[in-house]
């Protein structure tokens, strides 16, 4: 028996004991293709060089210190090239441990950027159904994941929740694009009124829909749109991009394709790619400026946050991106694994929809192509897809649960970047 708490408590998953490249091998002896980097993770692969070197330095230095007393040079050296690779005036850069406590640290930030203008009134997000945003209670609260919200939800604060842009269900038959998502703002500036402008702090939203609902894009000026909106109503754009950004799209962040700047970045995944825990929001500079010039500290913080060997590890990527030249791979490969995926799957009865962005790739399952009737819940499709191709050695991430109130099945693939076309 296991004394840890796993995820499954029926169930003691495989012992990984060697990760090499884009493979993992368990203490059985059996080798599995990492075709989904964990959870859109490991953008390196596994066992990277110059990331394990790094990391090795960095703990020959000095492992910790508190960041009560001290910074130090990696997490200096990391804010600066995030600040410094990042669009506009998106400058400054809280470190933390994962995605949760990255959604979380925004959350805060918000709120207490609103308040130190003195509009104590705005207290509530604005979010979408289709979304996760984190397990921990305020990013569960914002988040439009019924299932997982569900166990908590007495618990969670009260966050309205508009339409997700999802294009393959919800554009109507006879529809043009333009028009979905001319709809999806109005029902957004709904939304914003019913609220009430001045008691909203942010509009929070994946720029491509991960965890939920397999690597959904948002349409051409969805974006720009919402923008608008947040300008409009005083609201701050808080995007999440734990699993989209840092490369994974085909650009450093998926919001450089949408022609937008957010106010507040919400990274995890990709930015430590899987080698450290570690978790950042980045925010553009007038929302620290005014926290700086005001009470003059970010009333928050964390034991761990700016960790010198997750900080390292993080920098280390972050260089193996930019000279292994990973963005311009990633958008390559994503259409060859995309077209290799159309070849295959593209006429098969149960896949309804092939999408994404970059390297990160959605497969949705369907009973039905024509209607695209999901498949009954109770089937659990998607774990049983999972573990099927993990007794023949492949790993891909799988989704089911509520998606914006209907159930289905996703598939999602997120290979390493340097995974080639052959493997
Ligand atoms: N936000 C998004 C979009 C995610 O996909 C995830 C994790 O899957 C999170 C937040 C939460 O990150 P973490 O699991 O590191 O707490």
């Amino acid at each position: 028996m296991s004394h840890l708490i796993h995820r499954n408590l029926r169930r003691t998953p495989p012992v990984a004991v060697r990760a090499q490249g884009i493979t993992i091998t368990d203490s059985a002896g059996r080798t599995y293709l990492d075709a989904s980097g964990g959870a859109a993770v490991s953008s390196l692969g596994h066992g990277h060089p110059a990331v394990l070197a790094a990391m090795h330095a960095q703990i020959d230095r000095s492992a910790y210190a508190h960041t009560a007393f001290f910074t130090c040079e990696a997490a200096e050296e990391l804010a600066a090239r995030l600040a410094a690779d990042a669009p506009g005036d998106l400058d400054h850069v809280y470190l933390v441990s994962g995605g949760s406590e990255a959604m979380e640290t925004a959350l805060k930030l918000a709120r207490q950027y609103h308040l130190e203008a003195g509009q104590p009134q705005r207290s509530v997000f604005l979010a979408r159904r289709q979304s996760y945003h984190g397990n921990t209670l305020g990013a569960l609260a914002v988040g439009g994941n019924a299932w997982r919200r569900h166990p908590f939800a007495p618990l969670l604060i009260d966050v309205p929740h508009v339409a997700p842009c999802y294009e393959y269900r919800d554009r109507a038959d006879g529809q043009s694009t333009d028009d979905y998502t001319a709809a999806l703002l109005r029902e957004l500036e709904d939304a914003i009124r019913a609220a009430g402008p001045d008691k909203l702090i942010a509009f929070v939203a994946e720029t491509v829909v991960g965890a939920t609902a397999g690597a959904v894009p948002p349409t051409p000026g969805y974006f720009r749109g919402v923008r608008k909106l947040c300008d409009q109503y005083g609201l701050l754009l808080i995007l999440d991009e734990v699993m989209c950004g840092m490369g994974r799209s085909g650009t450093l962040y998926a919001f450089e394709q949408e022609g937008v700047l957010p106010d507040l970045v919400v990274l995890g995944k990709g930015l430590g790619a899987g080698y450290q825990p570690i978790g950042a929001v980045l925010a553009r500079a007038p929302i620290v400026r005014r926290l700086r010039d005001g009470s003059g500290a970010f009333q928050h913080g964390h034991t761990y946050m700016g960790h010198p060997v997750a900080a390292a590890a993080a920098l280390a990527v972050q260089k193996v991106i930019q000279k292994e030249n990973l963005l311009g791979a990633v958008t390559v490969r994503g259409a060859a694994l995309r077209r290799m995926l159309r070849e295959a799957f593209g006429q098969h009865p149960h896949v309804g929809d092939i999408r994404g962005r970059g390297l990160l790739i959605g497969l949705e399952l369907v009973q039905d192509r024509a209607s695209k009737a999901p498949f009954d819940p109770a089937l659990r499709l998607h774990a049983l897809i999972k573990d099927e191709a993990m007794a023949r050695g492949l790993m891909v991430y799988p989704m089911g649960g509520t998606i914006d109130g209907r159930q289905g099945d996703h598939i999602l693939l997120a290979p390493p970047f340097i995974a080639t076309e052959a493997e």
